[in-house]
């Protein structure tokens, strides 16, 4: 299709998907990048610098196409969110994103929820890993390496919710009472009521991936994480319908925890994926106290949310966290920090979360000697004591650096690696 105010680059190809929404990716790809706002445009081009670095390191090209959203489509727009950057992100299949300013109360709703929702890309996934060389409020952080995935478009994040003091609330408080028999639950006086729904749709697709992801990774097991003993037709729907998935579309490449015990005695078959589930406030305690048990998680919206920002605090937190949004042939791939407005331009804030967002996105394209290069880069880089000011005021003797000045040396050093 055609675009309106974004050019096409002229050298490079699309990536493709096949039949079964894998995807077809050239040495070449046209991919689409969203600096952000805030401190996007200070890491927007430094982990562009290094992901170009880290393709060029192994005999390939990106062709970046910068589209828009956010502050600096409203400059080029005079909207938010153009449908030259949702035609572009659909037609290009693999992107990446910073950080998206999302200002609180009055105003538009989340850009960052409008376009998981526009492009359907149903899950948030984050790897959690320790890079060595960064401070940690744990004492061996060397444990944690996990990767939840989080259902990105259901529960209580649907937005089905009526505000206090409305019609609509009070509707819905009659509804509830009278027709469908909760007489006495809700207290008396002003009251805001939500939705949350769970559906089997949202549920299996999430846990697919999720299992997928486990075997191509070679991970040993999968968690389904929830809070069914007290939200049985929600959250416990979510365990059963995960189970099922397990069960019945798998065959013995993926076993439950229970037929572990029962019939094997917990000795897993070689290669086989292990899936599980935990209660939401235990796991919460196992990611502390039995880090290195556990590989992948899958959960829904809210859990997925608390869940992930716990295990990232352990690995160096926001600076650090990378994330991505995947739906189906589709990968967005955004760090887990905001704008931080008040860094903005300043040259000074870490762009580590959004170069290792975009080695989610190299691993997705199957590029994974490219994807190795960007975490031993960052790794060296941080291990030399070179880093930025958030790393730099828990560590003793290290340098500080600039922003860019940190995207050149990691740069340098996966040359120097690769
Ligand atoms: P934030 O932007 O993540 O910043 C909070 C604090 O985290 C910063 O003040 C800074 O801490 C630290 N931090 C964040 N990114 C960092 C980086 N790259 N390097 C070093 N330190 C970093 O959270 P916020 O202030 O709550 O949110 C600001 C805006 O971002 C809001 O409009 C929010 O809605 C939006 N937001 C967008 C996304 C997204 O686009 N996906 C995600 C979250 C929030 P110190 O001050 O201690 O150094």
């Amino acid at each position: 299709m055609g675009y309106d105010k974004v050019e096409v680059p002229a050298e490079g190809e699309k990536v493709a998907v096949d039949e079964d929404d894998e995807l077809i990716v050239p040495d070449d790809p046209v991919i689409p990048i969203i600096h952000g706002d805030g401190i996007g445009t200070d890491v927007g081009p430094a982990a562009q610098k290094v992901l170009q670095a880290a393709a060029d390191a192994t005999g390939r090209e990106i062709n970046w196409m910068r589209v828009y959203a956010g502050e600096s489509a409203r400059e080029k727009y005079d909207e938010n969110l153009p449908e030259d950057t949702i035609e572009a992100l659909k037609e290009f299949k693999v992107s990446i994103k910073g950080p998206l300013t999302t200002p609180v109360g009055a105003g538009f709703r989340s850009l960052n929820v409008a376009l998981r929702k526009k492009l359907d890309l149903y899950t948030n996934i984050r790897p959690t890993y320790h890079l060595d060389g960064v401070p940690s409020p744990v004492k061996q952080p060397e444990q944690m390496d996990m990767v939840t995935f989080r259902e990105n478009t259901e529960d209580v994040y649907a937005g089905i919710e009526w505000e206090a003091g409305t019609d609509e609330v009070q509707e819905v408080k009659e509804f509830v009472e009278e027709q469908m028999g909760y007489d006495d639950v809700i207290h008396d006086g002003e009251v805001g009521i939500g939705v949350k729904p769970i559906t089997e749709f949202g549920t299996k697709r999430l846990v697919r991936q999720a299992i997928d992801y486990a075997l191509e990774k070679d991970r040993d097991s999968v968690t389904l994480v929830h809070k069914g003993n007290i939200m049985k037709f929600t959250e416990g729907a979510f365990r059963d319908w995960g189970y099922e998935v397990a069960r019945e579309e798998y065959g013995e490449e993926v076993i439950t925890e229970d037929t572990l015990w029962e019939e094997r005695d917990g000795e897993p078959p070689e290669d086989a994926v292990v899936v599980n589930d935990r209660i939401a406030d235990n796991m919460l305690q196992q990611i502390l106290t039995r880090t290195d048990q556990y590989d992948v998680l899958a959960m829904p919206n809210l859990n997925g949310d608390y869940l992930s920002d716990a295990c990232g605090a352990q690995i160096g937190g926001l600076g650090i966290a990378p994330g991505a949004n995947i739906g189906d042939g589709r990968v967005l791939a955004e760090p887990v920090h905001g704008s931080a407005p008040k860094y903005a331009g300043q040259d000074k804030v870490n762009p580590t979360a959004m170069i290792l967002s975009g080695r989610i996105m190299l691993e997705f394209m199957g590029w994974d000697d490219a994807a190795d290069l960007v975490r031993d880069a960052v790794e060296q880089t941080i291990v030399d004591r070179k880093v930025t000011y958030d790393i730099e005021r828990q560590v003793e003797d290290a340098e500080k650096l600039a922003t860019s000045e940190y995207a050149e040396a990691v740069v340098d050093n996966l040359y120097d690696l690769a």
